[in-house]
């Protein structure tokens, strides 16, 4: 199925967690919307790949996605080989996605950090007439970076008053991670995720990226290259002013 937007992610709530917001608002204005993740997560503290397969379900029906799926590479071990960048051009050659969204490059995972460069060579790749995967070529608009534990200077901020509500709805899909318990069970496994206050942790951080925008809340975007305009002053008009005069 052709798609508007394809978010990819190395484990399942990641994508939801960096711009879940921005997914749900596309879906919400009738674009079609994808998320793939890379791994089946088997090497995460809580939770297996079973459950992580169904909350991962549940949290795509949340957002409305069009398409979801989650593909083989062994959690941990994310690693840009010749054989992931063709898992990741199959699937690009199938969904055709104008957009594409990605992990931000730097990152305390490593997975995350592959995942962004795999996706970035993957983008480029498809968009080559000799590499052959019985698809024809297809290259995206635009590869989009999202932002999860270190700070970008974003190149846009996109608002998510919106669907803010719905975003943590498909965060909250994924009970293993983020159930609430109490502090010494979340202590004692030592997950950051655990941690009673993660979730509030998201929602200030949304809540600050809506705040250089103002509005309530923001997920902040990074792309490498400058952005090519043809007219700054319909560009800059009164929808996109910081605030209404
Ligand atoms: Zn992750």
């Amino acid at each position: 199925m052709d798609l508007d937007a394809l978010a990819f992610g190395a484990h399942a709530d990641d994508v939801e967690l960096a711009c879940g917001g921005t997914l749900v608002a596309l879906a919400t204005l009738g674009h079609k919307i994808g998320v793939i993740v890379l791994t089946r997560g088997e090497m995460g503290t809580r939770g297996s790949s079973r459950i992580r397969a169904r909350e991962f379900a549940d949290s795509a029906r949340v957002m409305g996605l069009a398409a979801h799926r989650m593909l083989d590479m062994p959690d941990g071990r994310v690693e840009v080989t010749w054989t992931n960048k063709l898992k990741i051009i199959k699937a690009l050659r199938s969904h055709r996605p104008k957009v594409v969204f990605a992990p931000y490059w730097v990152d305390r995972h490593p997975d995350h950090e592959q995942t962004s460069h795999l996706v970035r060579q993957a983008a480029y790749l498809s968009g080559l007439v000799k590499v052959e995967t019985g698809q024809p070529p297809f290259r995206p608009h635009k590869v989009i970076y999202y932002a999860s534990r270190f700070e970008l200077g974003p190149s846009f901020i996109v608002d998510i008053s919106g669907s803010h509500g719905q975003k943590m709805k498909a965060v909250r899909a994924y009970k293993s991670q983020f159930h609430a318990q109490g502090r010494a069970e979340a202590e004692k496994d030592g997950t950051l995720v655990g941690r009673p206050d993660f979730l509030e942790s998201i929602e200030t951080r949304d809540r600050h990226y809506g705040g250089h925008i103002g509005t309530k809340y923001g997920e902040p975007f990074l792309v490498r290259e400058a952005i090519k305009l043809k007219d700054p002053v319909e560009f800059f008009g009164p929808e996109y002013l910081w605030a209404r005069p």
